[in-house]
């Protein structure tokens, strides 16, 4: 027999639930013990007075167990791997040779964790964790290559196909649990790590305030834009937003509350956005919507849309509502630099500004740049 069960043979420990917990031994491989009368075991925590369980709480656990491909042709070890890979709470998902197996990893939510036999028709394991690795995909596929002896001088080519780990057949049921262990916490850190890559981008991208893009990434989604747009001749339009006064809230109620006005601006102005467009912080209290495909008066009619999401409803400070409006300044174009764009935008809004404060003005130009953007 190629694999064997050391420590678990016999029938598999019931499952869970406070019925059976009075036969555990305390030395039972799945039982952590806190005391004489509180353990865990499996996802429920049990306390007991004696030998009589009295309180099981079920444990939050990771949700769904974690599925894991076992890769073999021989039927007798498949139907092995799979009854351990139950019984240790994976959900085993098997594939009968190479092609199977292949088929499944290339799959949008293939499996993490992977167990290829190394000999098996259509496509040997060697091959798949190259392909694997060639596809440079992520999230990682952690494999683990099963050998028979004979072929265990060749193991150099495995790891470097790109195999994590190897086992050499026979081996016992209790090792391969351990390496899959080990595979897992290795699963677990890379996906720390792409977490941890995921908030240093989301800070180099975005405004530390208001979760709007900062200045430099609207900017750039700016110059996006703008290429796309020569590309389908298609316009883009730019809003310059300003909140009016906002010094004299800063000075009245303190840079606290302008921070949490500065907040409700960008959370209102964000709602009022099309799910394709952009808003970003551009400087204290201005901030930049970019509107790919919408013309002057699509502009127009978006950057009232917005005056009204910020000066409509009167925003609530420690339950004190207070007045804030936005003056906006409409740039449209289809061929243009980003820096010219917002130039008008600004202009624009300096014209708002100039005739009273909470209004919308369109850049003179932008109906013009308009039209010659039409065939
Ligand atoms: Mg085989």
């Amino acid at each position: 027999m190629p694999w064997m069960e050391t420590s678990e043979t016999g029938s598999a420990p019931p499952v869970d639930g406070a019925q059976d917990s009075e036969h555990l031994s305390p030395l039972h491989p799945e039982v952590f013990r806190f005391s004489a009368d509180m353990y865990i075991r499996r996802n429920a925590l049990t306390i007991s007075t004696g030998d009589h369980a009295i309180h099981t709480l079920a444990l939050p656990s990771s949700g769904h167990p974690m599925r894991v491909l076992a890769a073999e042709d021989n039927p007798v070890f498949q139907s092995m791997l799979r009854t351990m890979l139950t019984k240790w709470g994976y959900q085993a998902v098997i594939a009968r040779n190479g092609t199977e197996a292949w088929r499944v990893l290339e799959s949008e939510d293939a499996p993490r964790l992977a167990v290829l036999d190394w000999m098996m028709p259509g496509m040997d394991g060697v091959e798949i964790c190259r392909r694997i690795r060639s596809a440079n995909r992520e999230p990682y596929i952690y494999i683990l290559l099963l050998t028979a002896r004979t072929e265990s001088q060749d193991l150099i080519e495995g790891m470097d196909a790109g195999a994590d780990d190897y086992l050499t057949k026979p081996f016992n049921a209790h090792e391969l649990r351990v390496r899959l262990h080990a595979g897992r916490r290795i699963l677990d850190l890379q996906e720390e790590l792409l977490k941890a890559r995921e908030a240093l981008r989301e800070q180099a991208t975005h405004d530390g305030l208001t979760g709007l893009l900062n200045r430099t990434t609207i900017l750039e989604k700016l110059d996006d834009e703008l290429s796309r747009a020569a590309r389908a001749g298609t316009p883009v339009s730019v809003l310059m937003t300003d909140l009016d006064r906002f010094k004299s809230i800063n000075d009245t109620c303190g840079h606290l509350a302008g921070d949490a006005v500065l907040r409700e601006a960008a959370r209102r102005l964000k709602s009022a956005a099309r799910r394709y467009d952009s808003v970003g912080r551009y400087g204290g209290e201005e901030f930049l919507v970019v509107l790919p495909g919408c013309d002057a008066s699509d502009a127009a009619l978006q950057a009232e849309r917005m005056r009204e999401a910020i000066g409509g409803t009167p925003f609530l400070l420690a339950s004190q509502p207070i007045s804030v409006t936005a003056s906006l300044g409409v740039a449209c174009v289809s061929h243009c630099t980003p820096e010219a764009l917002v130039r008008e935008a600004d202009d624009a809004l300096y014209e708002a500004k100039a005739q009273g404060r909470n209004r919308v003005v369109v850049h003179a130009a932008a109906y013009s740049h308009a039209a010659c953007s039409t065939p």
